[in-house]
């Protein structure tokens, strides 16, 4: 077996050891019938489905991965596109309706636009499209946005943890801001896409942004959103001090735009984020919408819709939890029936909910980046 790869070694040669032939993936393509929802032993029903596409990431964020980096997959033990496809049809058939690329940063991916557009022709059973989106740094998003809504995606995440260039680099240990806004202004505006900021809001670093942060996606059309540290790869980027909780970033919110806010439903199948109007205190005006997303101080675990395959194809039932099934070994041995199967088995595992805690133990063994959010 080659040896696992360093961060900053992006290199995505053609895996050389298919796990099946492409000309017998093609022929899993063909839509087949099959029960239709995917209900887990607590009734959940799930519906969307986070797909990594590659390990690599063209930034560094701090709570996301060590300075020293990660050890990377080679290359060969990464789906390629047909198996993604033929893996991503069976979830589909199953009953998903949302599946949201990420990474590592998707956008690093060889061919993504190509791996977006086979996503994009998806149809569910009842003839709809798959509904298709996309989670990024916004790195690389500029050149390619006209590709990738071309491509069928709809909804579009960007984080950005600062708008102080300086903040930015230190955070993101190499990214850039002027690249992200360009990012971010190629894709707003457009009609029938959706674009939404991440934030990960983080005390004494960018606790005084949040208001700036708002108001700015809201000039660009954007919902933003803020999210709770969470103490993944066994907390060890996790500072408890650095926590900022849901309670303080809605007071914070409140206090410096003047406003009030009032929790609203959020989009269809809008999963974890919790969804707030923020209305101006002196005139009553709507000023816009923010999503913040609590798993640390207001688990959301008894609603939770949503499963993740990584880079490997490892079937993830739970972000909190290291347990894993293997769908690329289930669709050799089994073809598309082995996958639907391999997925009711990982279904019958997802655990009732993760054990994060705010000292930053009860996280899993696995880091943010190699699962992607
Ligand atoms: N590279 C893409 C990006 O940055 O959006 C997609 C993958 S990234 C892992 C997905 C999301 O996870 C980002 O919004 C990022 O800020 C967030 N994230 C990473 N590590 C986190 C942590 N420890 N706690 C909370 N959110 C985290
Ligand atoms: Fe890369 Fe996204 Fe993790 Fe930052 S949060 S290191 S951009 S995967």
């Amino acid at each position: 077996m080659a040896p696992a790869g360093r961060v900053g070694h992006h290199r995505h040669v053609p895996p050389d050891a298919p796990v099946l032939p492409a000309a017998a993936l093609v022929a899993h393509l063909r839509p087949r019938k099959g029960p239709r929802s995917l209900v887990d032993t607590l009734g959940r029903r799930v519906t969307y489905l986070r797909l990594s596409v590659t390990d690599r990431c063209n930034d560094r964020c701090t709570y996301c991965m060590p300075p020293e980096g990660v050890p990377l997959d080679p290359a060969r033990t990464i789906l390629r596109f047909e198996e993604i496809e033929v893996v991503v049809r069976a979830f589909v058939e199953a009953g998903v309706r949302v599946v949201r690329v990420t990474g590592g940063e998707p956008l690093v991916r060889k061919g993504i636009v190509d791996l977006l557009a086979r996503l994009g022709r998806i149809e569910t059973p009842s003839g709809d499209r798959l509904r298709l989106a996309l989670s990024t740094n916004g790195e690389r998003l500029a050149p390619l946005a006209d590709a990738v809504v071309r491509a069928g995606v709809r909804r579009i995440n960007v984080s950005v943890d600062s708008l102080d260039p300086a903040r930015f680099r230190t955070i993101t240990r190499r990214g850039s801001l002027d690249r992200v806004r360009a990012g971010l202004r190629a894709v707003c505006g457009r009609p029938g896409v959706t674009v939404k900021t991440n934030t990960v809001a983080i005390a004494g670093f960018n606790d005084d942004e949040l208001a700036r942060i708002a108001r700015w996606a809201w000039s660009l059309g954007a919902v933003p959103r803020f999210i709770e540290l969470m103490p993944m790869a066994s907390g060890r980027l996790f500072v408890p001090g650095r926590l900022m909780d849901a309670a303080t970033i809605r007071a914070r919110l409140a206090a410096e735009l003047e406003a009030r806010l009032e929790p609203v439903p959020g989009p269809e199948g809008a999963g974890p984020a919790r969804y707030e109007r923020v209305v101006d205190r002196a005139t009553g005006r709507t000023m816009g919408i923010v999503g913040i997303i609590s798993p640390m101080t207001e688990n959301f675990c008894a609603g939770c819709n949503r499963v993740r395959l990584d880079s490997r194809g490892r079937l993830h039932g739970c972000l909190g939890a290291d347990d894993t099934v293997d769908l690329r070994a289930a669709l050799a041995a089994g073809g598309p029936a082995g996958v639907r199967a391999a997925i009711d088995r990982a279904l019958a595992r997802k655990p009732a909910g993760h054990r994060f805690a705010r000292d930053g133990t009860g996280g899993p063994r696995k880091s943010m980046i190699s699962i992607g959010g």
